[in-house]
């Protein structure tokens, strides 16, 4: 087996991976933010983190693993206070529907999932240590950040801080602070807004705060590898080594491991240009789920990924060509001879995918030592050589494989069931209707009819009807 080296965001360069205690892997991954489906860019990075823990797990490493699932920030407390619902309430959908998409995409369940708002006490506490370290001021009953104090800030993104020591803004908080770079640690309520009692005010966490708590709380002071998308390297990953590090003295990330985004044909994906996609938008299309993991993780993680459905049509002619190889080595009968004809060829593609992935999870690598291997196997098949002693070998190869790609076993269909694509004709599906409802009711609220007006007719494209209750409710049906 290859030594193992990841690309380190921190160092800028690719190191030998080892843990701190043998055969154990710490993990942090960076959650959705649950105010809303999880997009098919949302999912090139969990792909990752889900093919690095595979891998890993494939290696002989036990790992504890956390996700956390982001339910308290500005967004949601708008929407659901929009919504008139609670916190809870209105991400519960959300956070099933991506348990649901999890599930569909082959995406394990980490050894941990957990929720922001089950954790509020842990942030405060964390909190409390920076108070004491003199790391933070407060300002009209929110409580800052001082980045100034901390000397390593910047050292993870590489970001030149000179250039925005005055007006610049690394978020979007709408708060007086000594200085604009400085971040929220716990936000004072504003009227009508949710907050939470706590010995250091009324308030509610700042999203940065929810990491490193949430982090150090079931992993400890260090961890061996955190992951994320490359936008969340600064300013969130910054923010959280500042806190996390002013609060312990301690490395807070051995690993720093980013992925590069998802792009739609070439384009950023956004919804204004109508190139935005779930996953349910795809298989309302009729792809498969395995065509889509394909596609997600055939691009190394840290190469843009250019999303295109000719490339998913590709997608789902390769993950077909395994499945087929698979059916032939089950179902034909080969020549019994005494000597293998493929052991050296299994084992050097073996070797090869290892090298692939012990490489900064080359997928590119590896999925084409088993493609090399395929086509070679086919060949030897069609010409008779390809023995009854290959087989064991050959699927032990493909079963491997497949405990990192997860493609070969063929469980679509029963998978895009469970989503409630029973029959592919792409119906709306109950979460979808209510989510287009509730922002129908949210441009309503900001007297937006123009708005208001297309998402009543998208809704009655797809067969629902809306009618509006006197007491200001909405009640849907299906035509
Ligand atoms: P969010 O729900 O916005 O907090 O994002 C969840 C994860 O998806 C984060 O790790 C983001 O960095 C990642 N992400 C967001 N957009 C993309 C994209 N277009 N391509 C790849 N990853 C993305
Ligand atoms: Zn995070």
């Amino acid at each position: 087996m290859h030594e193992i080296r990841f690309h380190n965001t921190y160092s800028g360069k690719v190191e030998p991976f080892v843990p701190q205690t043998p055969n154990e892997v710490k993990m942090y991954t960076c959650g959705p933010t649950v105010y809303d489906f999880a997009h098919i860019g949302n999912f090139r990075t969990f792909v990752f983190q889900d093919a690095l823990r595979r891998f890993l797990k494939l290696r002989g490493f036990r790992l504890t693993h956390v996700m956390n699932l982001t339910d308290v920030d500005d967004r949601i407390i708008a929407n659901s206070a929009a919504a008139g619902v609670s916190i809870r309430d209105y991400t519960e959908k959300y956070i099933q529907a991506f348990f649901a998409d999890c599930k569909t995409l082959s995406v394990e369940a980490p050894e941990h999932w957990i929720r922001a708002t089950d954790n509020i006490d842990d942030m405060v506490s964390l909190i409390q240590r920076l108070q004491k370290n003199t790391y933070t001021y407060q300002s009209e009953g929110s409580i800052y950040y001082r980045i100034s104090k901390f000397k390593d800030y910047g050292k993870l993104s590489k970001i030149d801080l000179s250039g925005m020591q005055v007006n610049a803004r690394v978020d979007n908080d709408r708060y007086e602070k000594e200085s604009a770079r400085d971040f929220a640690l716990w936000k004072a309520p504003k009227p009508g807004e949710h907050f939470w009692e706590s010995p250091i005010g009324a308030g509610r966490p700042g999203w940065h705060i929810e990491c490193s708590a949430m982090a150090m709380k079931y992993l400890g002071e260090t961890l061996d590898i955190h992951t994320g998308g490359i936008d969340l390297s600064f300013p969130h990953h910054e923010n959280e080594i500042a806190q996390s590090e002013a609060a312990t003295g301690k490395q807070f990330v051995r690993f720093w491991m980013h992925a590069e985004h998802l792009l739609v044909e070439g384009e950023k994906m956004s919804k204004s240009a109508g190139n935005f996609f779930t996953l349910r938008d795809l298989f309302a299309k009729g792809y498969k789920p395995s065509a889509l993991r394909f596609a997600l993780c055939s691009v190394p993680y840290r190469r843009q990924l250019n999303f295109t459905f000719d490339g998913l049509q590709q997608a789902t002619s390769s993950v077909e060509r395994l499945r087929n190889f698979a059916a032939r080595l089950k179902d034909e009968k080969f020549p019994s001879a005494n000597r293998s004809t493929m052991k050296e060829s299994i084992a050097q593609a073996a070797a090869d995918f290892d090298a692939g992935l012990s490489d900064d999870l080359n997928t590119a690598q590896a999925l084409a030592a088993m493609y090399d291997f395929v086509r070679e196997a086919n060949i030897a098949m069609d010409k008779g050589e390809f023995q009854q002693t290959d087989v064991a070998p050959a699927q032990e190869f493909l079963t491997s494989f497949d405990k990192v790609f997860a493609i070969v076993e063929d469980n679509d269909a029963e998978k895009l069931k469970n989503l409630g694509y029973d029959s592919a004709t792409g119906d709306a599906s109950d979460a979808e209707i209510e989510k287009l409802i509730a922002e129908r009711q949210a441009a309503r609220q900001r007297r937006d009819f123009p708005a208001s007006d297309r998402i009543r007719k998208e809704l009655s494209d797809r067969g629902i009807i809306v009618e509006d209750t006197k007491d200001g409710k909405v009640r849907w049906k299906r035509k």
